[in-house]
């Protein structure tokens, strides 16, 4: 299996010893092409030449125990069924990069990379493929510039620090590697130590040496040079002076990079509802393979999750522990860590290469420190033998979803498959499940459990709904606090209270715009405003990173009464900042939490209060538990709503109920203001009412109306390509060969809201698949078309992107 989106594997010859050696599921180092040289996995092992071309030597193999196993590989070819693509593409998404490396020379995106400085054509070309591949070797580059020389180029993205460079070779993984010492064998008698201490009179210092390392060695545990220096209060020369002459031994040991350093506490009790909860989980886990828990914010699932995972891990099962956006969730893994210390390895995108190899290796071996393993969707791809149980906590969240690069997949829904395969149980936790999930759980495909208290029998916050028009209209607004917003602010303030503020976009305004012609500045790569960035005084485009300086005066006309309209984050941390100056402010946005540690200090913040009011986008819904919130005011409920996507509605619901759980968790009941145009919306309604059901009953008789999931399913596919007049020829074409196949359940051609990105002009189709419709018959058929529509020269180069479940 080679790590090439290219439907087949690959037969390559092997000698007789090798063959002997060689188990499914090791990496072999193969050519391939002409030159090129890949790491790919060994998937069958067979006597059979191949019938169309003359197979290849292997150039080496790379491991000496299988590192993927039969489970791993028989659930990457149900994803790349389901989901159509490669196998291949399923291998590359599923194993660590540092897992798969060629011998060659590999460039990388600087993604710092400023993208409006000049570039030769082939340069920006080659810019523009490191959209889409990660990384690129020298020779993948002559390839797409048909050129064998492409050095010159090369050297110029390095110039312009457009791309990095590394040279890799096989296994650049180090180990991170712990020295200890220990006593060498010959002092192993008493005799011979008490000889040894009485030479050692004199000095004195390597006598302390020796006396705190019998100390220290009472504990059983190897002793770490580090620990008997702070120990004896030596120096290293010391100890280095008691090796030389033989007493100690150094000796390494390799330790992982991510290790746990606290102590374990014991669980908490649960109280009744929490112990029902509990209780109807287990019979429904006899039952049911999927069991869904709709439990309230604050209901306190993850102690419930908790008491589940002891229990399947005293069986000596591991289990996998899904988070729809890892770092967001650092509150959540501290709380396991609490519980379960170094049984938990956490698989984070954020973590180095190196590090997620450590983990991958730990699972493998099935080690202590990866009995429960948490991470976000990719980590439903680790090498796991025997799981017991999978939890995908924030089953609604679409962050499980992949839309970008293929495999294109639902983590949620996998997971379901995985535990299939392990016959482990799944638990879905949520406090606003996805409509499917909730059709599913009705129609008792999965089982259904319900938590509706709070922990601590705290009440829900009470939601007031605050109609901005009137407000307007009164003059009753101060930028974009309503007063009685403001008053809820100030009374919290008083009382010593945190406030979180929740305002869909970031940036401090979406849209700049001339006040005399109406014109605004727009990305040159994308069909989309810019966004103002008033502390850098920068416009940028929130798709293709592209940035440029405010302009003083307007692109068309040239007059210089340039307004901003909408507003983002940015903006009210600066209103903030004027109307409560004696408070501190925080913000939580793409913007302000890059890098690795990024959301943990803003969170940390928080949670020490220092800060007083925190602004952010949607990234204060998932799941964080804040003591001291006892206000949440969402500024503008109105973008959320008005939004041209089947799950617009649903999706707001969920947002807005679950910022609002912010509020109130621990002492006393929250209060939440929604601002809005809209006080009458049924969505706002039913937030403010807690309708979960009711919501849920008007959503899917929309679904059944309108043709869309759970009773349709959907499959989108999108063209993209640099020339306008090809997508459109393409698209045109697809859309009859598709209607010729599946007549009205074809819609479109259709552009997306932004129908260009990158410079690539993107077209769509959708198909709906009616409840009786098979899925596998409809994707044979789609392949088919596809492959025709690539036989087609003038189609070749267009990009063609299946989405199965594409929502
Ligand atoms: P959810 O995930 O359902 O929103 P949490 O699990 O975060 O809720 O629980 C809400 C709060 O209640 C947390 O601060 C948690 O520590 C506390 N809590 C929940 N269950 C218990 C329990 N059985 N004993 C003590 N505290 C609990
Ligand atoms: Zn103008
Ligand atoms: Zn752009």
């Amino acid at each position: 299996m080679l790590p090439i989106p290219l439907q087949k594997t690959f037969t390559y010859t092997v000698t007789e010893a090798e063959a002997t050696f060689l188990k499914k599921g090791m990496r072999v180092a193969v050519p391939f092409g002409k030159s090129k040289i890949y790491t790919a996995l060994v998937f069958a092992i067979h006597q059979t030449p191949p019938d169309l071309y003359e197979a290849k030597d292997i150039h080496q193999i790379l491991d000496e125990h299988p590192i993927v196993n039969e489970q791993q590989l028989k659930h990457w070819e149900w994803i790349a069924g389901y989901y159509m693509c490669s196998l291949g593409d399923v291998f590359r998404a599923a194993l660590p990069s540092a897992f798969l490396l060629e011998s060659e020379t590999v460039i990388y995106k600087n993604e710092v990379f400023i993208a409006d400085v000049e570039l030769s054509d082939e340069a920006f070309l080659i810019v523009e493929a490191l959209q889409y591949h990660s990384q690129l070797t020298i020779h993948q580059v002559s390839d797409i510039l048909d050129k064998k020389k492409v050095l010159p180029i090369i050297d110029e993205l390095l110039q312009k620090n457009a791309v990095y460079i590394k040279e890799e070779i096989y296994e650049t993984y180090k180990p991170k590697l712990v020295k200890y010492i220990r006593l060498s064998a010959k002092y192993s008698s008493e005799e011979s130590l008490q000889v040894l201490l009485d030479e050692l009179t004199r000095s004195k210092k390597q006598r302390e040496a020796i006396l705190h390392y019998f100390q220290l060695a009472g504990n059983k545990k190897p002793i770490k040079v580090k620990d008997l220096e702070d120990r004896a209060a030596v120096s290293s020369a010391v100890i280095k002076a008691l090796v030389d002459k033989e007493i100690f031994e150094f000796y390494y040991v390799q330790t992982d990079r991510v290790s746990f350093g606290g102590t374990t506490n014991n669980i908490k009790a649960l109280n009744e509802h929490q112990e029902q909860a509990y209780n109807e989980i287990k019979t429904s886990f006899e039952k049911y393979e999927v069991t869904l828990l709709h439990g309230v914010t604050g209901s306190g699932k993850t102690e419930i999750y908790v008491k589940l995972i002891k229990e399947v891990l005293a069986t000596g099962k591991q289990v996998l522990f899904l988070l729809p956006e890892i770092a967001l969730t650092t509150q959540i893994i501290t709380r396991l860590q609490n519980y379960f210390g170094n049984q938990i390895s956490v698989f984070h995108s954020k973590y180095s290469m190196n590090e997620r190899v450590e983990v991958w290796n730990n699972v493998i071996e099935n080690k202590p420190k990866a009995q429960i393993i948490l991470g976000a969707r990719s980590s439903l791809f680790l090498p796991f033998s025997n799981l017991g149980m999978i939890v995908v906590d924030e089953e609604h969240e679409s962050s499980y979803k992949q839309y970008d690069p293929a495999p294109r997949y639902n983590a949620r829904d996998a997971a379901v498959v995985l535990a299939y395969q392990h016959k482990a149980k799944l638990l879905l936790g949520s406090a606003t499940p996805s409509i499917e999930s909730y059709y599913n759980a009705m129609q008792q495909k999965y089982g259904f459990v319900a938590l509706q208290r709070r922990f601590g029998n705290i009440q829900l916050p009470k939601i007031e709904l605050i109609d901005i028009k009137e407000k307007y209209r009164k003059k009753e607004m101060k930028g974009h606090f309503s007063d009685r917003l403001l008053q809820m602010i100030t009374e919290a303030l008083n009382e010593k209270e945190q406030v979180i503020l929740f305002q869909n976009r970031r940036g401090y305004s979406p849209v700049v715009e001339c006040t005399t012609c109406g014109t605004s500045p727009q990305c040159p790569n994308c069909d989309v405003s810019l966004t103002y960035h008033k502390f850098r005084k920068e416009l940028k485009c929130h798709y293709c990173h592209y940035q440029r300086a405010m302009p003083h005066s307007c692109g068309a006309c040239g007059s210089s009464t340039l307004d901003t309209k909408g507003f983002g984050t940015e903006q009210i941390e600066l209103e903030l900042k004027e109307l409560f100056p004696e408070h501190s402010i925080g913000r939580m946005d793409l913007d302000t939490t890059r890098g690795k540690y990024g959301y943990q200090k803003i969170i940390g913040a928080f949670e020490a209060q220092e800060i007083d009011i925190l602004v952010g986008t949607q990234m204060l819904s998932k799941g964080l538990d804040f003591e001291n919130v006892s206000l949440v005011g969402i500024l503008n409920a109105d973008s959320m709503l008005n939004f041209p996507d089947f799950r617009a509605h649903e999706r707001a619901y969920q947002l807005m109920v679950q910022v609002s759980g912010r509020a109130g968790r621990s002492k006393k009941q929250g209060n939440v203001v929604i601002q809005t145009y809209n006080p009458y919306h049924q969505i706002l309604q039913q937030v403010s009412a807690n309708q979960y059901t009711e919501m849920y009953k008007e959503q899917l008789q929309d679904r059944w109306q309108f043709h869309y999931p759970p009773y349709y399913r959907i499959i989108r596919i999108t063209l993209k390509h640099k020339d306008y007049t090809r997508v459109d020829t393409g698209i045109h074409w697809l859309a009859k060969a598709l209607q010729n196949s599946f007549g009205e359940h074809v819609m479109g051609p259709t552009e997306p809201s932004v129908s260009r990105i990158r410079n690539q002009y993107i077209k769509n189709l959708t198909l709906k698949i009616p409840p009786k419709q098979s899925l596998g018959k409809t994707k044979e058929q789609i392949q088919k078309i596809k492959n025709a529509f690539e036989s087609i020269k003038d189609f070749r180069a267009i990009r063609f992107i299946v989405d199965v479940d594409a929502y």
